[in-house]
């Protein structure tokens, strides 16, 4: 006898609704992918304009090992669908307009760095990056790749024993402070807990392994930009069989009893035997299910530390920029004022510190000849007024401070111009309050604490993506398909 297939509708084609469409077409389902947007890729699509072409969300490509591990898992070879490039250096940090360093591949080159910022703190350096090592291998093996359902699952005995050991109770930012005194040092290990949504004072210390992913494991640039990883990872699924619909917001989750029947969609009811959300999960839970079906209310949502919005310039300039590397960081002194601004006291950053990529140094194909192509990106609070006139003032505030880091006058030299913001993250992502990155990463914000990858109240709905664990980041949301598509398999036996 012929036994039919199973099958499963998922919502949202960003990297969670397409790696876990592949993991579930691998494992036999029929999958259905519906997308709003006219591109998949989700945050992290394409915009191109006279001849630029703009990654619109995530630019540092991480973790190369877990893109691997997805390729494989796939039964598919990553070199295949993309070329990677190792950054050299990785990037640059400006302290101020006349001072910058650079991270790169040489870890030498960074420990004499870090010596020159404060006798002791190049050995101080290695051994930070080798606890961020160790960090990083037991996470890796122990507490990314899995599922916690109930707090059990997380203070268990060995937990306990490896939770110390990763420090997962004390924040970043003392554990950097015990080591290192110097302004620049901290600002390079504490950065990239921005891009987690926090701030290093609210991060446990195991995000201490960002410095191990960015300065041991390495920065690279795939061919054709994260976007064009979001396209090989769109092709792998079509080639999987997965149906994947375009230009199709799911309106509704479709509930009978405590099953869902599946998504309706362009007005019409698509059944399913499981249904997946990948697109943000508030919206999921308030938009698309009735009060009784919801997980979360919305006082939970309330409750919860959303992470930060990004206030991002798309720049076409008919210049070139000498100074600037591929990926280039400006920290000013000021650099709690822009925290408050951000987490407590909610305010456009009058003293911003900000981040400038500019992939024309390594990408030809992303700007016309002698051009740049510049993407500068402002964590802002979530949830701000954001009009066109505070967006037009603010930028030319950034556009001054870009041009003293740059050197260069840049105003008659815009050809392109984009300013994209909180409004624009709500209309194009269905994001909750403009968020940009989703849920801060503080302590009560991780692990067993993030929103559960299993509806409470529908039996056959489940989620992945940014807002389940592990969390922020392209790599993360990779492992949470991995983990999300496991789980429903597992229920199914
Ligand atoms: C500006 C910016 C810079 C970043 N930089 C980096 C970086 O350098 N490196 C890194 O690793 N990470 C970075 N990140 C984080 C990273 O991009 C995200 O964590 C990741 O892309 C989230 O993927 P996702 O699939 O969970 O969500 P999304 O990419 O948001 O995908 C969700 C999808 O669901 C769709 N959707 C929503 N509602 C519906 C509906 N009703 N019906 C159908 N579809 C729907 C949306 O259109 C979207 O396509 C950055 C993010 C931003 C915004």
């Amino acid at each position: 006898m012929k036994t039919m297939r199973a099958t499963a509708a998922v919502i949202g084609g960003g990297f969670a609704g397409l790696s876990v469409s592949a993991y579930l077409a691998r494992a036999g389902y029929r999958v259905q992918l519906f997308e709003k947007n006219d591109q998949p890729g989700g945050r992290a699509r394409y915009w191109s304009h006279r001849g630029d072409r703009f990654d619109m969300g995530p630019s540092w490509y991480l973790m190369p090992e877990v893109f691997e591990r997805f390729f494989t898992d796939i039964g598919r070879r990553r070199e295949d669908y993309y070329e990677l490039k190792r950054l050299d250096p990785y990037y640059t940090v400006f302290f101020s307009p006349d001072e910058s360093v650079t991270v790169g591949p040489d870890i030498e080159r960074t420990v004499t760095l870090f010596e020159s910022f404060e006798p002791g703190g190049g050995a101080r350096l290695r051994r930070y990056l080798e606890q961020a090592r160790y960090k990083y291998d037991v996470a890796m093996r122990q507490f990314l790749y899995r599922d916690y359902r109930r707090l059990s699952d997380f203070f268990s005995p060995r937990m306990l024993i490896e939770g110390s050991r990763l420090r997962v109770l004390s924040s970043l930012d003392k554990q950097v402070r015990r080591s290192f005194r110097d302004r620049r040092a901290r600002q390079i290990l504490e950065y990239a807990m921005v891009f987690l949504g926090t701030r290093p004072e609210e991060a446990p210390a195991l995000y201490s392994i960002m410095s191990h992913v960015d300065m041991n494991l390495g920065v690279y640039y795939p061919a054709g930009g994260l976007a064009g990883v979001a396209q090989a990872m769109e092709a792998l699924a079509r080639q999987m069989g997965v149906e994947l619909r375009t230009s199709r917001p799911v309106s509704e989750i479709r509930v009978e009893g405590d099953r869902a029947t599946g998504v309706v969609s362009g007005g019409r009811l698509h059944r399913a035997d499981v249904v997946v959300s990948a697109a943000d999960y508030a919206h999921t839970e308030l938009e698309l299910l009735g009060g009784e079906r919801r997980t979360y209310d919305s006082r939970y949502w309330e409750r919860r530390v959303v992470a930060p919005s990004m206030f991002v310039a798309f720049l076409g300039v008919n210049k070139r920029l000498p100074r600037l590397q591929h990926h280039n960081l400006y920290f000013s002194e000021s650099w709690n004022q822009h925290f408050d601004a951000v987490f407590s006291s909610p305010a456009w950053p009058p003293n911003p510190c900000f981040y400038l990529s500019c992939i024309s140094k390594t990408d030809a194909d992303a700007a016309p000849n002698g051009a740049e192509n510049l993407f500068l990106l402002v964590p802002v609070a979530p949830g701000m007024e954001d009009t066109d006139e505070a967006r037009e003032s603010y930028f030319q505030l950034l556009l001054d401070h870009v041009e003293r880091v740059t050197g260069e006058s840049l105003s008659d030299a815009i050809a392109v111009k984009r300013l994209y913001s909180h409004r624009d993250f709500a209309a194009d992502y269905n994001a909750y309050q403009g968020t940009a990155l989703g849920l801060a990463h503080t302590l009560g914000q991780t692990a067993v604490f993030r929103p559960q990858r299993r509806s409470r109240k529908v039996r056959n709905l489940y989620y992945t993506g940014q807002y389940t664990h592990p969390g922020v980041g392209v790599p993360m949301t990779l492992i949470s398909s991995e983990v999300t598509a496991r789980e429903i398999r597992k229920d199914e036996r």
